[in-house]
């Protein structure tokens, strides 16, 4: 159900939100907000390196040999060239309907501790139906711009969206009633798979375990001290009011279907000003995903200390590098992550079949990253919230209510 209402939330907030404000102002917003996104997602990479190094999960885990193979290596090229044709679809109904790579199931039997080729793998698995949110994103901006540059011409649609947007708000407010049963129902369906948790967990824990230190001590630490330096306002308070999506996001894990919790929980709990989280939530969700981020930096020094490849000062960069495209490039569906990890490997010359041996504890750790994705895009609205907050106040929102002016 909340799936369900990505599309029309996306597009009206945004246009809502961007069309409401002047050119100058959602400037600043979008602009600070990118590169909070950035920055923060780049600290967790380095601090998903500085674990990775220095408590060598990979040196300590006993994992069967794997050979190298020559492969078609994904590029850094190939991935963000296909993030820029998925910024500007031809047709946008279609973007409405694309396909997802997702997660990858490895045959029966094969578990954990073998390097399969890219096709042994189910193939049913590997795909998803889904939204291209990311050009729905770009062109919902645009044509925000476009309203506000139209003034009283564009009114009429910039209230129809608002109200739109508004709408989507309650259908939300009537999912969040029933979603401690779905999300009840959706961690249910994986307790089936503790069965092989202790299997993996002899071959895989300490990997897990660093993994998981990495997204603590940046959705513990790291986050709510920026937001603390930034807006000298107590975080614990800010991120207990986040707990309905956070839980969500641990659910689902998928930042996107989380979406509308996020923008209830930020709006109606912390306050931030709809035209704030309605503008950068939808862009956080695709491209801020710092959990991702830091996962990818991991896994790939993992692998690498498994088998036994130097990775020299100039590969770690190039992981970092890489390591921020594939959180850019990923989808905020489950798993995403481990289709862009592909890239990571390849970066510093492994073969993307070795995934295979992150596979088999993926389906959690995805959950874990994706609550720290989430709680990644709150800080930074809430942040900017806060930066912007005289300028938003300058500048009225746009009232709905009968006898104000539109
Ligand atoms: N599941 C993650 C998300 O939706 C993406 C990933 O890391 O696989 O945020």
């Amino acid at each position: 159900m909340l799936k369900g209402l990505i599309l029309p939330l996306i597009v009206s907030s945004l246009i809502a939100a961007v069309g409401s404000l002047d050119l100058s102002l959602s400037r600043k917003i979008g602009g600070r907000g990118i590169a909070f996104y950035m920055a923060t997602t780049f600290l967790a990479i380095i601090l998903g390196i500085i674990l990775a190094v220095s408590i060598q999960p990979g040196k300590n885990s006993e994992t069967g040999e794997a050979e190298e193979k020559d492969t078609e290596p994904t590029t850094v090229q190939d991935t963000l060239l296909d993030l820029v044709r998925t910024m500007f679809p031809p047709n946008l109904i279609q973007a409405t309907l694309q396909r997802f790579r997702t997660q990858l199931t490895l045959p029966e039997g094969e578990f954990p501790n073998s390097t399969l080729p890219l096709e042994e793998y189910d193939m049913n698995d590997k795909w998803e139906e889904g939204t291209n949110i990311m050009g729905l994103v770009v062109f919902s901006i645009a044509l925000g711009i476009a309203l506000a540059g139209m003034g009283p011409r564009g009114k009429p649609l910039l209230a129809v969206f608002q109200s739109l947007s508004e709408a989507t708000m309650v259908l939300t407010t009537w999912v969040i009633w029933i979603s401690p049963v779905g999300v009840m129902f959706l961690i249910a369906a994986e307790i089936l798979r503790i069965e092989d948790f202790a299997t993996v967990i002899k071959s895989l824990g300490l990997y897990f375990g660093t993994v998981l230190a990495g997204l603590a001590i940046h959705g513990l630490i790291v986050l709510p001290g920026i937001f603390f330096l930034l807006t000298r306002k107590i975080p614990f308070r800010y991120t207990g009011n986040m707990m309905p999506a956070i839980v969500m996001a641990f659910g689902s894990g998928s930042s996107t279907a989380t979406l509308p919790i996020t923008m209830k929980c930020l709006e109606e709990s912390n306050g931030v000003d709809p035209r704030v989280s309605r503008f950068l939530l939808p862009i956080g969700a695709t491209i801020n995903m710092d959990g991702t981020a830091l996962y990818e930096a991991v896994a790939a020094i993992f692998i690498a200390q498994l088998v036994g490849i130097s990775l020299p000062i100039g590969k770690i960069i190039a992981i970092s590098v890489t390591a921020t495209a594939a959180s850019i490039g990923a989808a905020g569906i489950p798993q995403a992550g481990l289709v862009t990890m592909v890239m990571v490997l390849n970066t510093v010359g492994l073969p993307g079949e070795y995934i295979s041996y992150i596979v088999p504890i993926d389906w959690l750790l995805d959950r874990f990253r994706t609550a720290i994705n989430v709680l990644g895009d709150s800080y930074g609205a809430g942040i900017i919230n806060h930066m912007c907050r005289e300028e938003l106040q300058k500048m009225p929102p746009i009232s709905l209510e009968e006898g104000k002016e539109l």
